[in-house]
């Protein structure tokens, strides 16, 4: 008997040695990570070198909890502004119901014992987001605001829970196999995500830093986790865009907030490399970004931006050079030039609606990059202050955007037109579509894109809103385009006309020319000319908003009817057809409003050229017979220029262009 409790007790205290052993070797490795002739860290540094791994853990701990002169640009720990939006995420987060994702409301229930891996849908972004984990900064910041420990009680546990089930382990990106097979790995350790988390867990360190269930040994955990996450980062980069962007941006946050790793400055240099590299190739000269994407434009600026800021903040001065604070001012200037006078943005490529609420507290960010923009100054203050500028009508060409305007203001009339070079992934296939806003209602909104990749069924929803037929614009045979790269051919701005002539050879044996005529800056006209040896059905496609309209397949007219006497009358000239589509616009993930579509049709013979006319009319009453509206083409096709007349109400206009 004795000898049994003897063995037990050998046995007991084995295990005892074994787990100390192995707690002390992690705390002696993660602490060896860190540079400890730094500051502030010589009692560290003094109880490690002396080989007490525990009070250094509890040293380092109470270094943190005290440490000054490093600054964070996200949450401000001491005063977090907590939104109820962001207090039901972190409520909900104790029970495990989890805010993964916009597009999927109510949030899901990932089990009591959390399934990291429980996939409801098979939409890509449902899976991947949940590793971003956006409830865990609501529940610092509920922390913060109630002083209730079960909110880090409860972080803590699943922070430890999530690196226990999703081990960093060897995989490839994956290419051909389908996401169902994918191991779980690729979800819980795109760069992307990791990324993300690089950026949140820095505020989500210092909301919970406070509390007693942040302990020394929680602070190696989470050291280790966080260094591992940085290292992946700096040897997984993307390959190129927005996700490139994003991961430099956040491996200069994880070298700035956590300077005393000894490999902070290399991560930090990492990600300026990459950014000072990237804004040269990813922008062009005129300031676009090229996703082609007024959504990722946006917030590609807000890349750069936080960048710059975060490192400024913490005094690493002057790291970025001059032009590349040239390039973000220009990105600037370029993402107001595309605004419509409400603040909202056309929902082109992968887009969605924004308005006053978010693009007002970008502007106001970016003043500090761009303080002498007198229009941004006037953005950021609803016209407090600065100066609206001096042009109306813009282009950018190097990017293909084309603003026709007639003013800034909420009376104005605005078309906004792509068409462009083929830009990246998020870009569509809409060469030659536009938005047109007027008097404070946009007539045309993009369809827009509802939903990311996923499963077949999810990728088949996505690629109903990439179609070409489903923009305004011109098709064969109703496909979508072969070739997205449009050719500027002529661009004129005169204070009582501009002139637009693009062209977009998009199919094999077929080229677009589109021409438009922003006539007495009141009202447009869009000459279409499809050339080539193609045969087909030729058709220009019109979307309208959500609404119910006036149609006319005689005289191929729709007209809005609105009873706020702000409508738009389109009228085609040269189809065969006017025929009904169906049409949907996506404002936001996973949301659809159907809306009127019209397709207005010819067939083509090899020798012939489509050639139609479109007039879109501004009109101030719902009278469908209001304004009488006639055009035809004079003389036949030229590649070298076109003429053509219109009349309106009797009023002739001669409209033309040589090339
Ligand atoms: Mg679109």
């Amino acid at each position: 008997m004795k000898t049994f409790n003897l063995n037990r007790t050998i046995l007991f205290l084995a295990a005892f040695l074994t787990v100390s052993m192995l707690k002390a070797a992690d705390a002696r490795s993660v602490i060896g990570l860190l540079d400890l002739t730094r500051p502030g860290l010589d009692k560290v540094a003094g109880y490690y070198n002396a080989g007490n791994d525990s009070l250094a853990t509890v040293a380092l701990l109470d270094y943190y909890r005290h440490r000054t002169g490093v600054k964070s640009i996200g949450v401000d720990p001491d005063n977090p502004q907590l939104t109820d939006r962001e207090r039901k995420w972190a409520d909900d987060g104790l029970e495990h119901k989890f805010y993964v994702h916009e597009g999927y409301q109510p949030s899901y229930f990932y089990g009591e014992n959390i399934d990291w891996q429980y996939w409801p849908v098979k939409d890509n972004e449902l899976r991947w987001q949940l590793h971003r984990t956006k409830w865990w900064v609501p529940m610092g910041k509920t922390y913060r605001v109630t002083g209730d420990e079960k909110y880090a009680r409860e972080w803590v546990a699943q922070y430890r829970d999530w690196i226990l089930k999703n081990p960093l382990t060897e995989f490839k990106e994956i290419k051909d196999k389908a996401m169902e097979d994918v191991d779980n790995v690729y979800f819980a350790w795109r760069p992307l995500e990791v990324g993300d988390r690089l950026e949140h867990q820095i505020e989500q360190f210092a909301l919970f830093l406070p509390s007693e269930h942040f302990t020394p040994e929680f602070l190696i955990e989470f050291l280790d986790n966080y260094h591992r996450h940085a290292e992946f980062v700096n040897s997984h980069y993307s390959a190129e865009g927005n996700h490139l962007l994003f991961e430099a941006q956040r491996i200069i946050f994880a070298g700035t907030y956590f300077p005393e790793f000894r490999m902070a400055a290399d991560w930090r240099k990492a990600g300026v490399d990459i950014l000072n590299r990237e804004i040269g190739k990813q922008v062009y000269p005129d300031g676009v970004h090229y996703e082609l994407d007024p959504r990722y434009h946006p917030a590609t600026i807000d890349i750069f931006a936080k960048a710059l800021d975060m490192l400024d903040s913490n005094g690493y001065k002057n790291v970025f050079p001059p032009e590349y604070v040239g390039t973000l001012c220009k990105m600037i200037e370029f993402n107001y030039n595309i605004m419509f006078p409400d603040y909202s943005m056309p929902m082109f490529s992968d887009g969605k609606k924004v308005g006053k609420s978010s693009t007002m507290p970008r502007y106001i960010s970016w003043l500090d990059i761009s303080p002498s923009d007198g229009a941004l100054k006037y953005f950021a203050s609803e016209g407090e202050k600065g100066l609206l500028p001096v042009y109306a009508s813009r282009a950018f060409e190097n990017g293909g955007f084309y603003i026709l305007r007639n003013g800034w203001d909420p009376q104005a009339t605005v078309m906004i037109l792509k068409a462009g070079p083929a830009g990246e992934w998020h870009n569509q296939y809409d060469n030659g579509t536009f938005e047109l806003w007027s008097k404070g209602r946009n007539f045309f909104p993009d369809s827009g894109s509802f939903i990311y990749g996923g499963d077949e069924e999810v990728l088949s929803q996505r690629n109903w809103f990439r179609q070409t037929a489903v923009h305004n614009t011109l098709t064969l045979d109703n496909k979508t385009l072969e070739n997205r790269v449009s050719n500027l051919k002529k661009w004129e701005t005169n204070p009582d006309m501009d002139l637009l002539v693009v062209e977009t050879p998009g199919y094999k044996g077929l080229t677009h020319r589109r021409a438009v005529f922003f006539v007495d800056k009141k009202f447009y006209v869009i000459a279409d000319e499809a050339y080539g040896d193609a045969v087909g059905d030729v058709a220009i496609h019109y979307q309208l908003l959500s609404c119910d309209p006036l149609e006319n397949t005689v005289n191929k007219s729709v007209t809005t009817a609105f009873a706020d006497n702000n409508n738009m009358t389109i009228r085609v000239f040269g189809a065969d057809r006017m025929s009904a589509e169906e049409g949907w616009t996506s404002p936001d993930y996973r949301v659809k409003n159907s809306r009127p579509a019209y397709a207005f049709s010819s067939g083509k013979k090899s020798d012939e050229t489509a050639r139609f006319i479109t007039v879109i009319y501004p009109v101030e009453t719902k009278n469908p017979l209001s304004p009488k509206i006639s055009a035809d083409y004079k003389g036949k096709f030229s590649v070298d220029g076109s003429s053509l007349e219109v009349t309106v109400d009797g009023k002739k206009y001669k409209l033309g262009y040589r090339l």
